[in-house]
């Protein structure tokens, strides 16, 4: 997202862009972004200084770490920033900011729901569909 400087004011400026997730190259080994990623911003002008808040919504395809099923996720980030006047050009890009707001929660695990039971170690049976027998003859 690219913003004009001179369209920032006391007033504020809302903007909302569909990034497409391609373009911040993000992809991690078990988390994968696709399509676009929807990007609210107000920006506001006080005195010297630009400030931004930014909220960010992601559509990911997760590996789950525990039980290995690949599922559809929404992930939703956010943060506020400000920036000197007089340190900006013509333009604010905050891709660079969103991207690194994103890496930076990257958690290291990925779980498919927060209470996924995994997979049964002795007879790799996903638990979240049902137990299996290993665990009903208590082994
Ligand atoms: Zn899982
Ligand atoms: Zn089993």
């Amino acid at each position: 997202m690219k913003v004009a400087i001179g369209k920032i004011t006391e007033q504020g400026l809302k903007l909302d862009e569909k990034i497409p997730a391609a373009l911040l190259n993000l992809d991690g080994f078990d988390l994968k972004f696709v399509d676009y990623l929807t990007v609210e911003a107000v920006f506001n002008k006080i005195y010297s200084e630009i400030t931004s808040k930014v909220d960010i919504r992601a559509h990911c395809q997760i590996t789950c770490s525990r039980c290995l099923i690949e599922v559809g996720q929404i992930k939703k980030y956010g943060f506020q920033k400000s920036y000197q006047l007089n340190k900006l050009g013509d333009f604010l890009d905050i891709n660079d900011q969103i991207r690194e707001e994103i890496l930076l929660n990257f958690s290291l695990k990925v779980l498919c729901s927060p209470d996924c039971q995994g997979l049964c170690p002795c007879c790799g049976r996903n638990l979240n569909w049902g137990e299996c027998n290993c665990l009903k003859s208590g082994n």
